[in-house]
């Protein structure tokens, strides 16, 4: 017999995904330059130079026993200290290479540390918009996923309607930010009040409400916002991070989950992440990626064309009337669909060749997130459907 819960995951498509396959279909019938594809937020600046050069210098000058070999399943001790290391220059918190466990990408990071937390009855809440994997990672490990509906005059964190739906079984609450889909940053002030707010709730429940910083985009921040570190303001928070998008490594499966000292039950919440990690069958991450993000901990993504596409589709769209937050982080611009239906403008966009995720998945369903990574003259291409369209 088979487990019917998991077979409805692994043959569920991906609408997101199923987009940009029928854009790749597309191209080979009206040609490339007639299709406008801003469905998924694959990279578009290659990883940098350092990153090349890392790979090269491990794979030609390193001996390759040692670098292919199996590593501790949370990753090599001077990886875990090098990242460290970058992270106490920038961050309040003292962080140690024992609180860094080296994973497959944040994807795997937030599965173990959600598991961890998979208490019966749990539950882990989540701000739409919200990445929408995190209703599998939470609900294939037995929690039920709570949504806290959007604020959608800001996109911040809407604190009362968080308030209220906390219970005593509320583990944690999953923040994204940058935020993806939405661009939006939390701002200090407010996660302090939300900081505020989980530790007192904490104390009436009788047992910590964590915070799970999923933090992918940390580093892709412009007009100099502050992406404040999380731990730094409340203490019960586990970061999960991800180089698929500050290095443009999304296929090489880098990231960590990093749980620090001053988190109530930190060892025990650490070791049983790890124990999850170890339940979902990892080993340890790929080891020549974990050299590679030691030599590359003090780099950072080049912003320049990222932020010329964001301006670009910014000022076009919003001239054009249509009604969106401007992003200062992660590479998303999410939009109000004119109809209110983000799934019916997608349709109706995909008819016309452009393709625009439906903000349905990420918990907003009158918006569509229109990913910003992507060619500049697309964008230029694109303008006149986006204009046609509303
Ligand atoms: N969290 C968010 C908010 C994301 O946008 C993504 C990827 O798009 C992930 C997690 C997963 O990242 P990874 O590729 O490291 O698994």
């Amino acid at each position: 017999m088979i487990n019917q819960e998991m077979l409805r995951l692994g043959t569920e498509r991906c609408y997101i995904r199923e987009l940009a396959e029928y854009g790749a279909r597309q191209a080979e019938i009206v040609g490339a330059e007639n299709v406008y594809d801003f469905s998924i937020g694959n990279p578009s600046v290659p990883a940098p130079q350092e990153a090349k050069e890392a790979f090269l210098h491990l794979i030609r000058d390193v001996d390759a026993l040692a670098v292919h070999s199996y590593t501790a399943a949370p990753g090599m001790p001077d990886v875990r200290a090098a990242v460290a290391e970058d992270l106490n220059r920038r961050c309040v918190t003292k962080l140690r290479a024992e609180n860094f466990f080296f994973t497959y990408g944040a994807s795997a990071a937030l599965t173990a540390v959600i598991r961890a937390l998979a208490v019966d009855k749990a539950e882990l809440m989540a701000i739409a918009p919200y990445f929408p994997e995190y209703r599998p990672f939470a609900e294939s490990n037995g929690m039920k996923f709570v949504v806290v509906p959007a604020d959608e005059e800001s996109f911040q964190i809407p604190l009362a309607a968080l308030e209220e739906r906390i219970t005593p079984h509320t583990q944690a609450v999953v923040i994204n930010s940058p935020n993806n889909p939405s661009g939006v940053i939390y701002s200090r002030e407010m996660l302090e009040e939300l900081g505020r707010l989980l530790e007192r709730k904490s104390g009436e429940i009788g047992h910590p409400i964590y915070i799970i910083a999923d933090e992918p985009y940390r580093e892709l921040v412009y007009d100099g916002a502050e992406v404040p570190f999380i731990p730094d303001i409340y203490p019960n928070t586990v970061v999960c991070y991800s180089y698929s998008k500050s290095l443009s490594l999304p296929g090489e499966r880098i990231g960590y989950f990093c749980v620090p000292d001053q988190a109530q039950d930190s060892r025990e919440l650490f070791d049983a992440a790890a124990g999850a990690a170890r339940a979902m069958g990892h080993i340890c991450a790929p080891s020549l990626q974990q050299r590679v993000v030691a030599l590359c901990a003090g780099c950072r993504p080049d912003l320049v064309s990222y932020d010329r596409n964001r301006m670009a589709l910014y000022d076009a769209l919003t001239s054009y009337g249509y009604e969106c937050i401007k992003p200062n982080g992660a590479f998303y611009m999410f939009v109000k669909a004119p109809e209110g239906d983000g799934r019916a403008f997608s349709d109706r966009a995909k008819e016309k060749n452009l393709l625009v995720a439906p903000g349905v998945d990420f918990g907003c369903p009158a918006y569509f997130r229109v990913s910003t990574c992507v060619d500049y003259d697309m964008i230029q291409r694109s303008l006149p459907v986006f204009r046609s369209l509303i």
